[in-house]
């Protein structure tokens, strides 16, 4: 790899990158700093986040823009605030020996009238969201007739979180022949568009392979039963003593609950995720940042604007909706050339899933065991010695006490004297994992459990929810839809029946939501739901689900107003100001936003509500022994080391 001085870099860039400890270019910087250096063109580049991206296009931006005028040349957009605040904090630091060179990043969720002053002064480069920009443009207090070069940024994130409209009136303001950098970690559909539609002739540049996941990354798969989900964390989490993870869930009630759990169990973690106020995200992802916390449970959503370079470990506790959130996920470990691992924590009816997965980043994941109790004992003994081994002696301060501790383990040998020390710690993780059960189901062992009790890939559901109830067959969607907080789960035939009803589910989610109805209420009733037998042909004139039923769109299509804030155009006013306060989406709404409506609801003392008796969250651990002591006691009840 080139210097950057052989790349013939602005000699005062080198001196402020040379003091950020930049010596070689990375592979991205070393595809596109020849090429913007010595030409004005449009890049399309694949790269991971964590890749150096940002110097690969802000070294030559500022090493082109002329710094005598104050007019912006240069405008990047970005998906988050704090990616804006990331970028702009990364670029003053690149041009700090070039004199009155002005960036300015412009976000929601902050006073617009500091940024409009702050533009006035005037700049050179505009780092914004597309929310924010788009309000100062339509306000006129942005020009952007002077713009020679933009950057979209997490070109795939921005679209992805619905700005494909904002992203094209602010395109359209820009003058025709300035040049576009468009910078994204996959390419699907909808950035190929964007790439044909408003680029001419872009130079492709691939870091990796397109939508792959950085070559830094290894990626496991634990296969475990959907009840052993958070033990099997656990024991990653034990068995990784220096571990420091985002570990990602699929809503925000599961991110609240998990994060709950592990900090009762004694570890260093914390939740992040929309239903948090930003000064709340702000301080959790500041502990996060200085390692007070080793594992941060978050959306996606929540997570995007993250910037930390050594994350030993990302852990999808819950795999995402869509399989390319994956690669972002795992994007945030094996950043600027550290190594990291990926883990996929899933059950048998997930392994389609993640063949998906697999081929997206072009790699397979090595199918992995989850440590039995010997190992990770093991692993933390030899973590405490190691730490013996090298903590630093402080001779003076301690040599006051020596004698009378001499004094103290005088009748010891030396045998036992090291035996006691270890054992000190060592105790209680010897203690807590006698007996642990092995978490591991085989890969090519059937699934034993109630799958055998389905058909065509539909489980059949008993409630305990009828006409009496007033249950019509909409409401118990909506049930679902609530309690479950997951998109796109199929339903096929119900039947509502005076005092109890049946339906039909996509099979792979009957676990989950066996466990999510546990604790709901429907008015005043508390709901039960057991798997029922298949139905019979001859269980109805109709014979057996025949196209009918309740399935995808149509269900969705009908209860998408219902849930909260997710209607077609209220949707869109409703979240405009929202986005740009830093993480929160419309996709992430959609999985994560009926909680307002389940709230809201109980609220009300009518319809569904969960129980409120809520204080033994924690289903899954409570079958095993290993669970049994961890609800009394938690983990090995000592803070993390
Ligand atoms: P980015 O993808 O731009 O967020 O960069 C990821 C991290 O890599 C940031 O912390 C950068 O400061 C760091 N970085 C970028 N380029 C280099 C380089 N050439 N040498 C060392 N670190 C770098």
């Amino acid at each position: 790899m080139k210097t950057f001085s052989e790349l013939g870099i602005d000699s005062r860039i080198l001196k402020a990158i040379e003091e950020l400890g930049f010596e070689k270019a990375m592979p991205v910087q070393e595809a596109v700093l020849p090429v913007l250096l010595e030409r004005d063109t449009d890049i399309v580049a694949l790269a991971q986040t964590g890749t150096g991206k940002t110097a690969a296009f802000g070294l030559p931006l500022i090493h082109k823009i002329n710094c005598e005028l104050f007019t912006p040349e240069a405008l990047i957009l970005c998906p988050t605030r704090e990616l804006c605040i990331q970028i702009a904090g990364d670029l003053k630091d690149f041009s700090k020996y070039i004199n009155n060179f002005r960036i300015v990043p412009v976000y929601g969720g902050a006073n617009i009238e500091t940024q409009i002053k702050q533009l006035t002064k005037g700049v050179n480069i505009i780092v914004a969201t597309p929310g924010r920009m788009l309000d100062l443009m339509r306000r006129g207090r942005i020009n952007l007739t002077t713009i020679k070069y933009v950057v979209l940024d997490e070109a795939d994130e921005m679209l992805d979180m619905g700005f494909q409209d904002e992203i094209n009136e602010i395109l359209k303001d820009t003058p025709k022949e300035k040049n576009t950098l468009l910078f994204s970690a996959t390419m699907p559909t909808q950035v190929e568009r964007i790439a044909r539609g408003y680029m001419k002739n872009p130079v492709e540049i691939t870091v990796g392979s397109r939508n792959a996941g950085s070559d830094n990354v290894k990626h496991y798969c634990y296969l475990v039963h959907a009840k052993d989900r958070y033990l099997a964390l656990k024991r990653i989490a034990d068995y990784y003593p220096d571990i420091y993870a985002i570990v990602f869930c699929r809503t925000r009630r599961e991110t609240q609950e998990v994060a709950d759990w592990l900090i009762k169990d004694g570890y260093n973690a914390d939740a992040l995720h929309g239903d948090l106020s930003q000064v709340q995200r702000d301080n959790v992802m500041s502990k996060f940042r200085v390692r007070n916390l080793q594992m941060l449970v978050a959306t996606d959503v929540a997570a995007r604007g993250l910037d930390v370079n050594d994350l030993t470990h990302v852990i999808n506790y819950n795999l995402p909706d869509e399989t390319e959130a994956y690669t972002h996920r795992s994007g945030r470990t094996g950043r600027a050339d550290k190594h990291g691992i990926s883990i996929i924590i899933a059950n048998m009816r997930e392994r389609g899933k993640i063949k998906d997965i697999e081929r997206q980043i072009g790699k397979s994941f090595k199918m992995a065991k989850i440590p039995n109790g010997k190992e990770v004992c093991e692993k933390q003994l030899f973590h405490m010695i190691d730490k013996m081994e090298n903590v630093e002696i402080k001779d003076e301060e301690i040599a006051d006490f020596m004698p009378v501790i001499y004094k103290k383990l005088d009748h010891l040998s030396k045998e036992d004297v090291i035996k006691r020390f270890a054992s000190v710690e060592f105790n209680r993780f010897l203690e807590y994992y006698s007996n642990a059960p092995d978490l591991n189901v085989s890969e090519k062992a059937p699934e034993k459990t109630r799958r055998s009790n389905t058909t065509d890939g539909f489980a059949r559901l008993f409630i305990n929810l009828g006409k009496m109830d007033g249950l019509q067959p909409p409401h118990l969607i909506g049930l679902v839809n609530d309690v479950m907080q997951i998109r796109d789960i199929r339903i096929g035939k119900i039947e509502i029946l005076n005092t109890y009803s049946f339906f039909e589910v996509e099979a792979t989610y009957l676990d989950t939501m066996l466990a999510a109805f546990k604790k709901v209420k429907y008015g005043e009733r508390v709901v039960a739901l057991e798997q029922s037998s298949p139905r019979r042909d001859s269980d109805s004139s109709e014979g057996r689900r025949s196209g009918g039923g309740y399935r995808g769109g149509e269900r969705h299509s009908s209860y998408r107003g219902d849930r909260g804030g997710d209607r077609g155009g209220d949707r869109r006013s409703s979240y405009r100001g929202d986005r740009d306060r830093g993480g929160d989406d419309r996709r992430d709404r959609r999985s994560e936003g009926s909680g307002d409506r389940f709230k809201k609801r109980s609220d009300d003392g009518g319809g569904f509500r969960k129980r409120s008796d809520d204080g033994a969250k924690n289903e899954a651990p409570r079958n095993t022994r290993e669970s049994d002591r961890n609800s009394r006691t938690g983990r090995p009840s000592k803070k993390r080391y």
